[in-house]
């Protein structure tokens, strides 16, 4: 890999993870170029970069995933890099290929590297190699329903079917009892093959109460890995993260230290370079196990910067760039504790999605608080995507000061003429068992906050 400087930087993607790539770039005295649907003509990351392409209609499929549309902006524009942010194209090996092939760098890992991680089921296999521990279950996909009974006996009820290509929590199925098995199994492939174009399906044991830890990677070209400590994403509604913190308030250093070997075991079992992180649930008595590899930079990378001091898209840039790590893992010290809330613009209650005209708007700040968005005063949220705005991020000496913090910075919070969780969050915050850190994935759905999803 030589050493270059990207002149020019396109960013594939929208809203504020493209105004974080953007202000990542700026500061590294790379110029930028976004890229816009029709629909996103006023989203701050088409103002904010130095040159903004409209690549197609509202649609994703027509303008974000539209890779030829991508890679005539990338050539117009003369950019030498493309940044795929989270989401869409992202964890698209075929798409980092083309990107290769047309000679624009991919700001992440090489598509093998994606592919041996990017589906489950492949991942699990590498894993595997690499010594990580793993649930009881099946060890590569399950070919049929008698299959699927046998190793669900095995390792007992509950188990839990996972579709290969699954994401997003979509692809997931918990079964009981036997007797509900063979339905699952084959409504499961079925959601699979037509949700992910990929009918494969695993099956392992299902935790009843666990935590979700995951370990920030990043890699450079010259194999250098160092993890960046863990993050909690134990707060989730249907398997998806809404509040998200650093450290996990259960772990000590040794135990991060083991967590954070495996997660560097994997990511040179394949050479892996760029930014990424690996996924666990951890039981009772701290027993960690994989579930799973995102090749990319990730929605709650920000809590890791606050606590490490590490700018994790700015690294990102320079290691794409050829550049050596800046630091060891000797280096990196998780200091104090970070948190991240998603506001959303939706119904607090219900969650439905409430996109809108924005008719007042106006930020926390003071230290410790950090707001990562893309909306402002004026601007009309549209239905089209993700209903995510803005991150909010504190930062404080130890947990308690920044729960508090947070709850300070979500009253602040002026977002008018549309709704959001803001509300939901502050209920959060002010639950007892969220305020002990002694919850699970399950919490949201035991403590009344949202309906259970089986
Ligand atoms: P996705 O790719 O959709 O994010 P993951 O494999 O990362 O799916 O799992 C998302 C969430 O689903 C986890 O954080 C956890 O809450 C739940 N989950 C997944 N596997 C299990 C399991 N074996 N037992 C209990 N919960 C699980």
């Amino acid at each position: 890999m030589e050493l270059n400087k990207f002149s020019k930087v396109l960013i594939a993607n929208r809203g504020e993870i493209a105004v974080r790539i953007i202000r990542a770039c700026r500061e590294l005295g790379i110029k930028t170029v976004a890229v816009y649907s029709k629909a996103d003509e006023h989203s701050l990351h088409a103002k904010l970069a130095d040159e903004s392409i409209c690549i197609g209609p509202a649609e994703s499929k027509k303008s974000y995933l539209n890779i030829p549309a991508i890679i005539a902006a990338a050539e117009i524009s003369g950019a030498d890099a493309i940044h795929p942010g989270y989401g869409f194209l992202s964890e698209n090996a075929g798409f980092a290929e083309i990107c290769q092939k047309c000679d624009f760098t991919f700001i992440g890992p090489t598509p093998e590297q994606m592919r041996q991680l990017g589906e489950k089921v492949a991942a699990r296999d590498v894993a595997r190699r690499a010594g990580l521990p793993f649930l009881p279950g099946s060890k590569s996909a399950i070919e049929s329903v008698d299959e699927a009974k046998i190793t669900a006996k095995e390792i007992g009820f509950p188990v839990i079917l996972k579709a290969s290509g699954g994401g997003g929590g979509r692809g997931m199925k918990i079964v009981h009892k036997e007797d509900d098995l063979e339905n699952a199994y084959l409504t499961c492939r079925q959601e699979a093959s037509a949700a992910f174009g990929n009918s494969e399906v695993y099956l392992e044991k299902y935790l009843e109460n666990p935590r979700h830890v995951e370990i920030q990677i990043i890699a450079d070209h010259h194999g250098n890995v160092v993890h960046v400590g863990e993050r909690d994403c134990s707060v989730q509604r249907r398997h998806q993260k809404v509040i998200e913190e650093a450290p996990c308030n259960l772990l000590t250093e040794v135990d991060r230290e083991k967590i954070g070997g495996y997660a560097i075991a994997l990511a040179q079992q394949v050479g892996y370079h760029g930014a990424g992180t690996v996924e666990f649930l951890m039981d009772d008595n701290k027993n960690v196990y994989f579930m799973e590899m995102n090749t990319r930079i990730q929605v709650e990378h920000p809590v890791t910067e606050e606590v490490s001091g590490i700018d994790l898209v700015r690294t990102q840039i320079l290691v794409a760039m050829g550049h050596k790590l800046p630091f060891s893992q000797a280096d990196v010290k998780i200091k104090g504790h970070a948190i991240e809330c998603r506001i959303n613009a939706e119904d607090p209650t219900s969650f439905a999605p409430w996109p809108g005209h924005i008719t007042a708007y106006s930020c926390p700040g003071g230290y410790g608080v950090r707001v990562d968005g893309f909306v402002y005063h004026g601007y009309t949220v549209v239905p089209f995507y993700d209903s995510m705005l803005t991150k909010l991020i504190v930062y404080g000496d130890t947990r308690e000061i920044a729960l508090k913090r947070m709850e300070s910075a979500l009253k602040e919070f002026i977002v008018d003429g549309i709704r959001t969780n803001i509300p939901f969050h502050l209920k959060v915050l002010s639950h007892p068992e969220f305020i002990n850190g002694t919850h699970s994935t399950r919490f949201l759905e035991k403590a009344g906050f949202v309906k259970p999803s089986h």
